[in-house]
């Protein structure tokens, strides 16, 4: 029979719609993968009494209960010592949570608050938090009924989730997950939807579409009785996947293309430079988010107004009067004259209109021309906003993306300008 769920999220932020409940969603998510059906999810404020109520209907209904947020030190979070209560599961001290709290906070004086954080109900196992200090719990209750309680930022539940609550959870419904998630860039949902359209309505393995930040994700789960099974089965669906997607999938469990880039740059021993207008120093700063970045990377100039356009990279006053520094014409001269300056292998220059004020007919808002600069050529990529214009700050990151897909597929000896008609939006 299968396991029934219902999600928890306490914070009266969320209520007032101040914080949008992504953990609701990465929880949600996790299950379904799990093969574990989710009936119900509610928000409440940091109102003992109303969480008691909501703990109450809800373990009435399901055998797992999952709250988030509410762990902390301060007054208001109350989640643990609520279900404490309503579970009749007095809260005891977890030594290892309190040896993980000490070493947190090393020399550091630790506040009386923080104390509280280490209390979970008696027979619970302890979450440990890898970036927080409140840790979380599973509670199996002699029933068999369980709750896990998670904590609100999503920066520490992603990793307890993943990595802790996922593998006990999996351990319950007898089976062993696991995931991969496909990444592409330059490729609409839709378009991926219709060529995934055999996989999608399969159960086992299951692949499902994301779409963030103007970048497409595609994640292939299996379920099996081992780890080993898990992978097998996952296997060809992942090898599908990609061959029905093609060229514009960049990795598999990546984090993001510039993490695909810079070791690629660094297999090659070659180096990037940058010269940037309205991302701003966007993509300079992807490339050295990634560690290792120090052996890639010469130089970045933010070069914004077009006297600095002139005097840093020497574009021509005249071609700025005559064409717009917002032009094919300037994109090139920006990466040919960074790479040159810089006296790097690849030059990436960068053009537009991130808007939402600076448009005209001939050149609307989101206009962007991305240039990337090589030995022999320079190739050029133009976001041509069809309809819609997305935002400063899709803008702004979609053309980082593109400088960067453009490298990779530079360096990988694929085709570098890509025509929008066939490849989604731009
Ligand atoms: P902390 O140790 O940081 O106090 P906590 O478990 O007590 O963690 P909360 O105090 O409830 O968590 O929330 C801390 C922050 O986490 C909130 O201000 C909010 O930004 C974020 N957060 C909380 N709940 C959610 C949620 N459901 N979805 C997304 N973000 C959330």
């Amino acid at each position: 029979m299968s396991m029934q769920a219902e999600i928890i999220a306490v914070g009266t932020e969320l209520l007032l719609g101040h914080t949008v409940n992504s953990d609701a969603a990465h929880v949600g998510r996790e299950l379904s993968a799990l093969g574990i059906d989710v009936l119900h999810s509610c928000v409440v404020g940091d109102n003992p009494g109303r969480l008691e109520e909501a703990l109450r209907e809800a373990f009435a209904r399901s055998d797992l209960v999952i709250t988030t947020g509410g762990l902390g030190p301060t007054e208001d979070d109350l989640t643990k010592e609520t279900i404490a209560a309503v579970l009749e599961m007095p809260l005891e001290e977890d030594a290892d949570s309190l040896a993980r709290l000490k070493e947190y906070f090393g020399e550091r004086r630790m506040g009386p608050n923080q104390y509280k954080q280490v209390l979970l109900p008696r027979g619970s196992q302890a979450l440990p938090n890898r970036i927080g200090t409140a840790p979380g719990c599973y509670a199996c209750r002699a029933d068999g009924k369980a709750v896990a309680m998670l904590p609100g930022p999503p920066r520490e539940l992603l990793p307890m989730l993943r990595e802790q609550l996922v593998p006990i959870l999996a351990a319950r419904t007898q089976a062993c997950i696991c995931s991969h998630m496909v990444r592409t860039f330059a490729q609409g949902e839709g378009d991926a939807a219709l060529r995934l359209a055999e996989l999608t309505g399969l159960a086992n393995p299951s692949t499902a579409t994301y779409a963030t930040d103007g970048e497409m994700f595609v994640r292939v789960t299996a379920k099996a009785a081992s780890a080993d099974a898990a992978e097998a089965l996952a296997a060809p669906t992942l090898a599908r996947v990609r061959e029905l997607l093609g060229d514009v999938v960049y990795g598999v469990d990546v984090d993001n293309l510039e993490s695909v880039v810079v070791p690629e740059l660094a297999r090659r021993g070659q180096t990037v430079a940058t010269a940037e207008s309205c991302t701003g120093g966007l993509l300079a700063a992807s490339i050295t988010d990634v560690p290792g970045s120090s052996a890639v990377f010469r130089t970045g100039v933010v070069t914004y107004a077009n006297e600095s356009k002139t005097r840093l990279l020497g574009v021509p006053e005249e071609l700025l009067a005559r064409v717009g520094a917002v032009s094919e014409e300037v994109a090139r001269h920006m990466a040919a004259a960074v790479r040159e300056r810089a006296g790097s292998h690849w030059g990436i220059g960068i053009t537009g209109i991130a808007g939402p004020d600076g448009g005209t007919a001939e050149k609307p808002v989101g206009l962007v021309y991305i240039a990337l600069a090589g030995a022999d050529r320079t190739w050029l990529r133009v976001m041509r906003p069809q309809g819609r214009y997305m935002g400063r700050q899709w803008t702004r990151r979609r053309a980082v993306g593109h400088g960067l897909d453009m490298l990779r597929r530079a360096l990988t000896g694929l085709e570098v300008e890509l025509q929008a008609s066939t490849r989604g939006r731009f």
